[in-house]
């Protein structure tokens, strides 16, 4: 129930990976084209051929064989009598539409009769032949047939299905030019050729300036090899840009591409792996070979811990051959080339804690450039970036803005400047406000507002009292990040939320971690205090306070009782093991510190809440009047508070 604006954990939704689809070999065009003329043919010839005018005995009977208009007749497989009218006939009126048919012959058949069976089609001849001169009675000739136009309809559907599967294996297999079934194992990677240059440009980057400079140098690398190779220097050979998700790793390279102009190829990590064994492994080969053959060039890895991970220690449900053999490809491959080839590996990643160190050593991937999340300065040249093309209305405040989106990265806020162009759109304004961009921005962290959700009064009522309660502890603890709202719209999951503006700090101390938790309890306690039970309302905060709570125990070496030890592996080696890396009495001692900081901070939490009760109240009725309480509102209930007073007593 409690969104904060430092989510790291988001999933930008504009991840910038461009469009990574491999080039088609043969065009699935020119299947459907040969698929649609092999059915046109097939359905003409096969309705001139089945559609031979049927008809029924009493017909023939009556119209053709009493007039003595049938020259002979031919049973077929003892199932169908073909009936050959007389040729001089074939001219009059009559028989003149059956006489000029498409794909037929005049010679005939003209028609077709179901016989039933031989015997008594021929007693039934006999009848009606009987009056009829010896020399007029129609000769029957028996013979049986298989042609092609039976067959036909079995072979044509086993043909297309065959057709199919040399074209999906073509394409499967379309590789430098080769087309042969056995390539399937190589792919086409991305390739931005000279000419097409990726748009990108370092322009585009806003913020990032220690990682650009080096990057930049990359560029050099290929554009000017010489000025390096005559001084003796050896260029690198792979750079590795570590970063949490949408920090602009791939536009990075995106950006190196577009300025060195040398031929790029792109993949990401999780396609060198696949279902078939040995697969991965050719495909590095093929690829590095491809870079080779068109050096300078760049080759581009995104998410290379999907190959790179630390080989061994698995334990015998987690064994990946087929990566392992993948990543020592990888390896080989990288050692392979000399160190003035130009040809320069970049690979990105947000964990380079679980990759293999054989792949970080020397002479491999040797550089790496940090991307970190954007500090305040660089959030507003990200904004710049990205309202380029957005009409913005006079008042709208970058700095404002940034400040109120910490912890945000760069893919983040792409994506609110978009947001808030396609709020204000819907809104029909004709340009972005400032308040389109505070919404967008509560959206990305809560969710979308849910108005018309039907919610019960008493359960609106909990609520209120709910997040008022995370209101009034936090405003009188002093280290929980500042209040900027309170609100009981449902948005996303949540039924209410309460909105902080978190410090950019990169140390948490123990009474920080405390007075967070408190925080977090204050909705379970006020619901507790006022209305002597407890709901599910608090299960986000409980979940969130109890990893808190964990992590300061087993991690952080924060508790008394447990001392300074950390349980914590930045190799991600233990995720894969089944047991955990303590004891038994450990895991209880654990289990028990955990849960009696927790109990404790909920009395104190319920002791802070009952000494403010009468605010609680307040704060609570003001929610279920005007659903949503700003920072100013705020103040006038609960005073000011209690950090700024202090902040003020020292000066
Ligand atoms: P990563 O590869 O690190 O996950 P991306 O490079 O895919 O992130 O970034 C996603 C999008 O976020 C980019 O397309 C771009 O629009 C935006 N972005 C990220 N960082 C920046 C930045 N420093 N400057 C401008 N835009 C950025």
């Amino acid at each position: 129930m409690k969104p904060m604006l430092d989510k790291n954990d988001k999933t930008p939704s504009t991840n910038g990976q461009g469009s990574k689809k491999p080039k088609g070999g043969y065009g699935f065009s020119w299947f459907y084209i040969m698929l649609f003329v092999m059915m046109l043919i097939f359905s003409i010839i096969s309705n001139s051929l089945t559609n031979l005018n049927e008809i029924d005995w009493k017909e023939f009977e009556l119209t053709m064989l009493k007039n003595n208009e049938v020259e002979r007749i031919v049973v077929v497989n003892k199932e169908i009598a073909e009936i050959y009218i007389k040729k001089d006939l074939l001219t009059t009126e009559k028989y003149k539409s059956i006489g000029n048919k498409p794909f037929k012959s005049n010679l005939g058949p003209h028609y077709t009769l179901q016989i039933g069976s031989v015997e008594g089609f021929e007693s039934k001849l006999e009848k009606a032949q009987k009056d009829f001169d010896p020399e007029d009675k129609i000769a029957v000739r028996y013979t049986t047939r298989t042609s092609l136009w039976n067959i036909l309809p079995w072979i044509f559907p086993i043909l297309i299905l065959v057709l199919f599967w040399i074209l999906m294996l073509r394409r499967m297999g379309t590789s430098g030019g080769t087309n042969s079934i056995f390539n399937f194992g190589k792919f086409n990677t991305q390739l931005m050729e000279k000419g097409k240059k990726s748009t990108v440009t370092f322009q585009d980057i806003a913020g990032l300036k220690e990682a650009k400079t080096e990057v930049m140098e990359v560029v050099d690398f290929l554009k000017n090899p010489g000025t390096y190779t005559k001084l003796g220097a050896k260029i690198p050979k792979g750079v590795m840009l570590v970063g949490p998700p949408g920090t602009g790793k791939t536009l990075m390279a995106k950006a190196v591409a577009g300025e060195a102009g040398v031929p790029f190829y792109s993949i990401s990590g999780s396609e060198f792996v696949e279902m078939f064994v040995g697969v991965g492994a050719s495909r590095v080969r093929d690829l590095f070979k491809k870079a080779k053959e068109n050096a300078p060039s760049i080759i581009f890895i995104d998410e290379i811990d999907a190959v790179g991970r630390t080989r061994g220690k698995v334990n015998a449900f987690q064994a990946n051959d087929e990566r392992e053999s993948t990543l020592n490809q990888l390896l080989t491959e990288l050692d392979g080339f000399g160190a003035n080839t130009g040809v320069i590996v970049l690979a990105a990643t947000n964990r380079p804690d679980v990759l293999d160190k054989a792949l970080l050593r020397p002479g491999r991937f040797d550089r790496h450039i940090y991307l970190e999340l954007p500090n305040k300065d660089e959030r507003i040249e990200i904004f710049k970036v990205h309202i380029r093309g957005i009409k913005l209305d006079k008042n709208v405040n970058l700095d404002k803005l940034s400040s109120q989106t910490p912890g945000f990265s760069g893919a983040d806020i792409a994506n609110i400047c978009n947001e808030a162009a396609l709020i204000a759109a819907r809104k029909k304004k004709n340009t972005v406000e400032q308040e389109d961009f505070m919404d967008a921005r509560d959206r990305a962290v809560g969710g979308l507002e849910r108005k018309s959700k039907i919610i019960s009064a008493k359960e609106k009522e909990i609520v209120a009292y709910h997040e008022a309660g995370h209101a009034v502890a936090s405003w009188y603890l002093e280290h929980v990040d500042s209040l900027v709202k309170v609100s009981i719209i449902p948005r996303g999951k949540s039924l209410g939320s309460a909105w902080y503006l978190p410090e950019e700090r990169q140390l948490v101390s123990k009474k920080q971690f405390m007075d967070q938790i408190c925080a977090s309890l204050g909705g379970r306690a006020a619901e507790e205090i006022i209305f002597n039970e407890i709901t599910s309302g608090a299960l986000d905060d409980l979940e969130k306070t109890t990893k808190q709570a964990y992590t300061m125990v087993a991690f952080y070496g924060l508790d008394e009782e447990i001392g300074p030890i950390s349980f914590y592996d930045s190799t991600g080696q233990n995720e894969r093991l089944l047991g955990k890396p303590y004891s038994e009495h450990m895991a209880q001692l654990i289990d028990k510190e955990v849960q009696d900081l927790i109990t404790t901070a909920y009395e104190r939490t319920k002791h802070l809440l009952q000494e403010h009760k009468s605010e609680l109240i307040k704060l609570a009725e003001l929610l279920l009047k005007q659903e949503v309480v700003d920072e100013e509102d705020l103040e006038l209930i609960l005073g000011k508070r209690m950090t700024e007073l202090l902040a003020k007593d020292s000066i």
